[in-house]
């Protein structure tokens, strides 16, 4: 059983933040900053192509309730909400989670490097894109 089922079996501890049928929402043991939660479905997904729609709606639900208390309980300025899908995207457990990371003004932390496209580039990815 995957190391999140057995936090959702009690197997192992966590720190809840929130729970409901659905879903359960608890603090990430390495935070980026204090506060960091991760939002899981109770049924065992490996990502997010794997998920049903309906139980995908209940763990973003439960992700707004999650940013909802970073800003009110927390004082976060914002949070980001990240969904590492798949090895390449870095991706370490196995089990769908979207992580919710308070920020605050001036916490130091990077949004991602960016890169300007090359000439025709737009052009070659929309193509593959929509066809
Ligand atoms: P990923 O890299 O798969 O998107 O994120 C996995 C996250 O799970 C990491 O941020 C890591 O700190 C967290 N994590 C791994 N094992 C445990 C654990 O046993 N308990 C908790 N609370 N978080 C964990
Ligand atoms: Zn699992």
């Amino acid at each position: 059983m995957c190391i999140f089922c057995q936090i959702i079996n009690n197997e192992i501890p966590s720190c809840k933040v929130y729970e409901d049928d659905k879903t359960l929402a608890f603090l990430d043991i390495n935070p980026v900053n204090p506060g960091h939660t991760l939002v899981i479905p109770k049924k065992h997904y490996e990502n997010i192509e794997e998920i049903s729609e309906e139980d995908l709606a209940a763990v973003i639900a439960s992700v707004k309730k999650v940013g909802r208390l970073m800003k009110d309980k927390l004082g976060a300025a914002g949070y980001n909400v990240t969904l590492n899908n798949g090895a390449a995207a870095g991706q370490d457990v196995w089990h769908l989670h979207f992580h919710v990371i308070p920020r605050h003004d001036g916490d130091g932390h990077k949004t991602w490097a960016r890169r300007k496209y090359s000439d025709g580039e737009t052009e070659m990815i929309i193509a593959k894109l929509i066809s």
